[in-house]
């Protein structure tokens, strides 16, 4: 396995092997591996003839009040994980030669980055879909795999790469989740037990909400007050959102016709964090 900081060298690497006719898979990542990672390089090895992965915790899609500085990170365990599973590459850039000075250039998907996670975070989706634009740029992948765990982010990866003709596929992977449900994150690991005991919520509402699904409800503020009153129980718990969207366009719906995602996000104390379902879809609670 290879280990790559430098872009040119990157792209020299990736160049050589679509010379020599081989697929290129990518799973972009920020590292802290869990088991949803590498469900995603598990399919990526499946696809292509070369698996490549990055770890970058990219600097542009924190908020100036998160986490950047205390996000997890432990490159030697990662390396040994991405080994495991047959990764041929690994991208692990430093942030001057991803910014460099004078950098100003960013791209930006306009509508589905509006609502759910881009009202509590603004300026995140720019940063991940600059990021991924320039990694596509310099791993130059056939496929490109992303979880649905981030559902908003997979959807605006999508649009970009319509709207601006990238020449890649970008397959979505459904959430992993811990046996108990809460869908794995590297940010897990900042919750205390009792937090955890509170996290688990977020994946019981979501089945309450499928349940109700399941018996004929279409009404979202029917779903929608069950999961609230649900997951506020709990005292360490403060819903940021809880929305049901048009899967395309992510805008709220008022009832649920076509293809339709229940989305949350909750902060737990300090921690916040993020699950979602598509109606109609298996869930693993
Ligand atoms: P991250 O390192 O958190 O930026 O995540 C890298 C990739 O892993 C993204 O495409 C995420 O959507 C995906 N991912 C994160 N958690 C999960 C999970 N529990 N199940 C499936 N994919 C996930």
């Amino acid at each position: 396995m290879k280990i790559i900081s430098s872009i040119r060298e990157m792209q020299v690497f990736s160049e050589s092997a679509r010379n020599s006719g081989q697929k290129i898979s990518f799973v972009p990542t920020m590292g802290y591996f869990h088991d949803g990672h590498l469900s995603l390089m598990r399919e990526g090895r499946q696809r292509a003839d070369c698996l490549a992965i990055s770890i970058y915790v990219n600097p542009t899609q924190f908020g100036p009040s998160e986490d950047f500085e205390k996000y997890p990170r432990d490159f030697e365990r990662d390396k040994d994980l991405a080994g495991d599973v047959g990764v041929d590459v690994i991208f692990y850039p430093e942030d001057k030669e991803m910014y460099p000075e004078h950098y100003q250039t960013y791209v930006n998907v306009e509508n589905v980055t509006q609502n759910l996670c881009g009202m509590s975070r603004p300026g995140h989706f720019r940063g991940v879909t600059t990021v991924c634009a320039k990694l596509f740029n310099i791993v130059k992948p056939h496929y490109a795999i992303f979880g649905e765990k981030d559902f908003q982010q997979l959807v605006a990866i999508k649009r970009m790469v319509l709207d601006l003709n990238m020449d890649l596929d970008i397959i979505g992977m459904p959430i992993v989740r811990e046996p108990d449900g809460l869908a794995m994150s590297s940010r897990n690991v900042y919750l205390k037990t009792d937090e955890r005991e509170a996290a688990l919520n977020m994946s019981r509402s979501l089945k309450i909400a499928k349940e109700m699904y399941d018996r004929g409800e279409r009404d979202v503020a029917a779903i929608l007050a069950q999961v609230r009153k649900y997951i506020e129980r709990h005292p360490h718990t403060n819903i940021d959102y809880a929305k049901i969207c048009d899967t395309t366009t992510l805008k709220d719906i008022g009832y649920i016709e076509g293809e339709s995602v229940l989305a949350l996000a909750v902060k737990i104390n300090k921690t916040r964090l993020i699950d979602n379902y598509v109606f109609g879809n298996r869930l693993d609670v």
